[in-house]
């Protein structure tokens, strides 16, 4: 029940973010990137974040063990939106085992001598697995685009090219990805969607910092003087590959904290819909374990415990109780005593407003008596 509570709360968590499959895209207007929900403060963030996280790798288990679906977390963004510091936080509770991230840079020479989509097709995760493009085939609707330089490198035969090339290629992603989702590969895309002026800011501070000069180059700040055209080629993608079986969500990343809060949610939402549960063993199976587990508790030498396992687990259930009944008590004590100062506050209140009524009589009943006595005195005159 708690869980299916959770799982509400971050499908309307994310609603908002959420791409509609068929709408039109403008992405400066449709979206903010400096939005965080009203009801999330930055204090809550972490704690947000660490349930998220905590979320994610129970899930992520599941999906190892069971060994039938697999995940794809597609990152894209402009430089210093916060892909890198996402990974980083958003995985940091997984099983390294389970989890590959894949970061695509300029096709290499190999690379560019098959179809646009073979290298990403080579990263696909697989069964119980979870991967993340760090960048991804949308680079090829995208860098491609905005330099089509590019596009020449590829070496497309005549009927690949033209002006359709986008459209082309918005077709095969889609039918691609639905190919994916329909074989239990589920993909999640996320933009993180930064704002011109904080990638600003961003900049400087990677030249300001000595430590994290590494992380800028010039060549970055080249790439931002196409920020229109990247933001078109962004909005056209969005409107074209936003699907019912892999829409894209928006994260707003000129707050890091809550990007990283949106990115953890909308993977988490994607695990849950997966559900995956641990394959349960047939009754026959059962049975064996049953007779082995006799065998074994008959081996336990003279003074051991049969089965130390059983009695520690039962040790440790019974200590959770006890920590939560404690837990418990001390909220509604807590409680109890909030209501009473409360209560105290308010008889507190209550008396100085009786003596302050007190004073306020007094002193009009001594003006009262002042002027009767002025009166008298007149009237004696
Ligand atoms: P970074 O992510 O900062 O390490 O940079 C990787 C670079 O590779 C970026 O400038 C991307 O634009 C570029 N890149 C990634 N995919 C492609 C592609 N398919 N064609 C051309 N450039 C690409
Ligand atoms: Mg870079």
């Amino acid at each position: 029940m708690a869980d299916e509570l959770a799982a509400k709360r971050i499908a309307e968590f994310i609603a908002p973010l959420r791409v509609t499959p068929g709408s039109k895209v403008t992405l400066a207007k449709d979206f903010d990137p400096s939005y965080k929900a009203d009801f999330v403060k930055k204090k809550d963030g972490l704690e947000l974040l660490q349930r998220g996280v905590e979320l994610m790798s129970e899930y992520q288990e599941r999906l190892a063990a069971q060994d039938t679906y697999g995940l794809l977390v597609v990152l894209q963004a402009m430089d210093a939106a916060g892909k890198d510091g996402t990974i980083r936080h958003v995985m940091s509770g997984v099983n390294p085992q389970g989890v590959f991230v894949h970061s695509f840079k300029v096709p290499s020479a190999e690379e560019i001598n098959h179809d646009y989509l073979w290298r990403y097709t080579r990263a696909l995760p697989g069964r119980g697995e979870i991967a993340i493009f760090n960048r991804s085939h949308y680079e090829e609707v995208l860098v491609v685009r905005v330099h089509p330089e590019n596009l020449a490198r590829q070496r497309l035969p005549k009927e690949a090219r033209g002006r359709d090339v986008w459209k082309l290629r918005y077709r095969d992603i889609n039918d691609w990805e639905r190919h994916l989702t329909d074989n239990g590969f589920r993909i999640v895309k996320l933009l993180l969607n930064l704002s011109a002026e904080e990638q600003r800011v961003r900049f400087l501070r990677r030249i300001d910092l000595p430590d994290h000069n590494w992380k800028f180059s010039s060549a970055d700040a080249r790439e931002r003087t196409f920020w229109p055209a990247y933001q078109k080629a962004f909005s056209e993608m969005l409107s074209a590959t936003s699907t019912e079986w892999a829409p894209w969500y928006v994260i707003p990343a000129d707050h890091k904290w809550f990007a990283r809060i949106c990115a953890s949610a909308v993977i988490a939402n994607a695990l849950i819909q997966i559900d995956p549960r641990y394959p349960t063993i047939a009754p026959e199976a059962r049975k064996a374990l049953k007779e082995t587990k006799s065998e074994l508790e008959a081996e336990a030498p003279k003074g051991a415990a049969p089965d130390p396992f059983a009695a520690e687990e039962a040790a440790k259930k019974a200590d959770k109780k006890a920590r939560k009944k404690a837990e418990k008590e001390q909220e509604k004590a807590a409680k109890a005593e909030r209501k009473a100062a409360k209560a105290d506050k308010k008889a507190a209140k209550a008396d100085e407003r009786a003596t302050n009524a007190k004073k306020q009589a007094g002193r009009e009943a001594g003006e009262e008596e002042n002027a009767g006595a002025t009166a008298e005195k007149e009237a004696g005159r």
